[in-house]
């Protein structure tokens, strides 16, 4: 057989594309902000991780620009070997402080992070008990680790601990989740988790993702939002959102950080992040700090989103964050509605089959702090008339 006959063989993107419902890789020809231009139109754009609106910030591009010119465009090399700079330094120094823990470590994507943390961390006769619902790069370092998964109910504390007495007490444990879960838009019950790993004498990861910026006394994310950063052994984070940018994150004790160092592959065998996007991230931290109004006004416009959709009669789910899904259930059903809208000049994103379960087909609405309130009005009033047109609303 040849092995390229699978792929000769699958049709599903040219049928998709065949009947206008191909939604992905969409080329934007403008900036990542709050409107966007595709083929020379305006979309008002609800498909964006842009939560603090720093995507296009001046100070956060003056401080690419000068990277760039300082250092060049990149560092050729690992952060193990060649590719650590000064400002990789006094960047991870900086989150630390900010996230109240010992010490932090910048890698070049945060889903090299869950990758490089839980396969480096986690051996064999260990666990890790994972959200169902944790994101794909959380899958994939459970994948990679060398101890078993048991995967929870999404959210489900008592799951969770039945989990937790399943498996020898004496086993290395820990409970990785997304705070801000990035599909769903529900928030982890922080506290719960870590009530269980005392019990149980399990660690705790949260991937703030999501949620640094928009969470917590100075953006710090969820578990600092419910008063745990302390009793969160491992806090994960991106640059790919509130930061406006790219790279990720991990924060933790020192001895544990230095253990990732040495022996996570996705860090040492990858180049280093790029000194334009550390000093943007970098940046970006500040505004982040000093970002109160902007944390206002993302929560004010996601509440309005969140009450308009529901208004027009939506089911948005579990949602409190600033991630409203509508779920619509049918994959095709979804499809035609994320085109129809988009046509209409919404921008949102059809996540289906296999990124759903079957019947789980969602369209996911995201906010930022720089809609203003006439864009969100439009976007409610498109998404009335799409959702009647398409049959999706009664
Ligand atoms: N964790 C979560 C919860 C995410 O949603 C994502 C990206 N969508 C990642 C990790 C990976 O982050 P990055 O884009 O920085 O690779």
């Amino acid at each position: 057989m040849d092995l390229f006959d699978r792929c000769f063989e699958w049709k599903d993107w040219k049928v998709a594309q065949q009947f206008g419902y191909y939604p992905y890789f969409t080329p934007i020809e403008s900036e990542a902000g709050a409107e966007v231009f595709i083929g020379g139109q305006r979309k008002i754009m609800l498909g964006s991780n842009n939560y603090m609106g720093l995507t296009n910030h001046p100070e956060v591009k003056e401080a690419a620009r000068e990277a760039i010119a300082k250092y060049g465009a990149g560092c050729t090399g690992s952060r193990f070997l060649n590719g650590t700079l000064d400002i990789h330094v006094e960047f991870e120094e900086a989150l630390a402080e900010w996230i109240g823990k010992e010490s932090a470590l910048v890698f070049s994507t945060g889903f090299m992070v869950n990758q490089g943390v839980l396969s480096s961390l986690v051996m064999k006769g260990d666990y890790i008990f994972s959200d169902r619902l944790n994101h794909a790069s959380i899958v994939e370092g459970c994948r990679l680790a060398g101890g078993d998964t048991v995967r929870f109910k999404h959210g489900d504390m008592e799951d969770l601990e039945i989990q937790l007495q399943a498996v020898p007490e004496e086993a290395g444990k820990l409970i990785v989740a997304d705070g801000v879960f990035s599909a769903e838009g529900s928030v982890a019950d922080v506290t719960g988790i870590v009530e269980l790993a005392r019990k149980y004498n399990a660690r705790v990861m949260i991937d703030e993702a999501h949620s640094l910026g928009a969470y917590g006394p100075e953006g710090r994310g969820v578990a600092a939002d419910q008063g745990q950063s302390e009793n969160v052994d491992l806090i994960m984070g991106t640059f790919s959102k509130s930061f406006g940018g790219v790279g990720g994150f991990i924060a933790g004790p020192l001895e544990v950080i230095m253990w990732i160092k040495h022996k996570s592959r996705p860090l040492i065998f990858s180049a280093s992040l790029p000194p334009a996007s550390v000093a943007s991230a970098r940046k970006a931290l500040d505004l982040i700090r000093a970002g109160d109004d902007r944390r206002e006004a993302l929560w004010r416009n996601s509440n309005r989103a969140r009450e308009g959709l529901q208004a027009l009669g939506y089911d948005t789910g579990q949602s409190t964050s600033q991630i409203i899904p509508l779920r619509l259930g049918d994959d095709m059903a979804c499809l035609k509605y994320w085109r129809t809208l988009y046509d209409a000049g919404v921008f949102t994103n059809a996540f289906i089959q296999p990124a759903t379960p079957p019947g789980g087909a969602l369209i996911r609405t995201s906010y930022m702090p720089t809609h203003t309130e006439e864009m969100l009005d439009e976007a409610l009033e498109l998404m009335g008339k799409v959702g009647k047109e398409t049959g999706v609303l009664q």
